[in-house]
């Protein structure tokens, strides 16, 4: 018994793998739970397959039908948004199927981390700039560990990409610039990225709140900050940048670039 976990990408329905597509097509049953699976990706199952939305199970009811249909010979694939492997949730699922003696196969997909970077036209490592892009997320109900504090880890001033941030933004901005950041650090909002109805918003740490309010994106957003963004990156010669400690600490500078 094998199933197979699949990411579908961030949205367009092309951006998921020829290896997941492929997938898609033999599936006997596709389970998926995420409002940010494009469910055009499913013109390619087959006609007779079943499609089902997990949203409303539990844990164990959903791998419960899983091995279900798996015991009864049928490919089964499970469908995550973006790449399965952040904030896919699929450890604990992995664990019981596990349990159950079922063999995993885990296809990569576009994350929206990616995809908003090249919607944003952005490059997240900048030569001389920076090397580092963290992924994370702002403290909600979900507890982030203390020690991976934003104002922690915002202090190596990296790229930053925020995941499931969008309603948390005054947070952000506020840990931001408690480690430093200066409040003119660019940031690029993508709203769901590669969606027909995706939206770009270009803004700074002291206007990100402002600026997600006017645009009423509170979801499915990803937020990418750091000079990696500044629009104005290809004019710029960062490297005298890098070099001037006021850049660094920037929040003190008070002065345009
Ligand atoms: N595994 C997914 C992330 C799932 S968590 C991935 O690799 O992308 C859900 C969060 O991902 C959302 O809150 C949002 O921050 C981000 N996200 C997912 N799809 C997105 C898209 N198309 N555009 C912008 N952000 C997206």
């Amino acid at each position: 018994m094998k199933l197979s976990i699949v990411g579908a990408g961030p949205g367009a329905a092309d951006l998921i793998t020829v290896r997941g597509l492929r997938l898609i097509k033999e599936a006997d049953v596709i389970l998926y739970a995420d409002s940010l699976v494009n469910e055009e990706i499913f013109q390619e199952a087959k006609p007779e397959a079943e499609v089902l939305k997990t949203a409303g199970m539990h844990l164990e009811e959903m791998v419960e039908i899983m091995i279900n249909r798996l015991k009864a010979g049928k490919k089964v694939v499970r469908l995550h948004t973006g790449d399965p492997a952040v904030y896919g949730a699929i450890m604990e699922q992995m664990a019981l199927l596990k349990e159950a003696g079922v063999e995993i196969d885990i296809v990569p997909g576009v994350s929206s981390v990616f995809a908003a970077a090249a919607r944003a036209e952005a490059e997240l490592t900048i030569p001389d700039l920076t090397q580092t892009v963290i992924l994370t997320r702002a403290e909600g109900r979900t507890p982030v560990p203390e020690r991976e504090r934003l104002a922690e880890l915002a202090k190596h001033h990296c790229t930053i990409a925020f995941f499931l941030s969008a309603t948390l933004t005054k947070k952000v901005m506020k840990e931001l610039m408690e480690s430093g950041w200066s409040p003119d650090t660019p940031i690029a909002v993508v709203y769901k990225a590669t969606w027909p109805d995706e939206k770009i918003v270009r803004t700074t740490v002291a206007n990100l709140d402002e600026d997600m309010r006017k645009n009423g994106i509170r979801k499915q957003a990803m937020i990418l900050a750091g000079w990696a963004l500044d629009p104005n990156i290809h004019q710029k010669d960062f490297r005298s940048k890098l070099y001037d400690k006021e850049f660094t600490h920037g929040y003190r500078r008070g002065v345009k670039a």
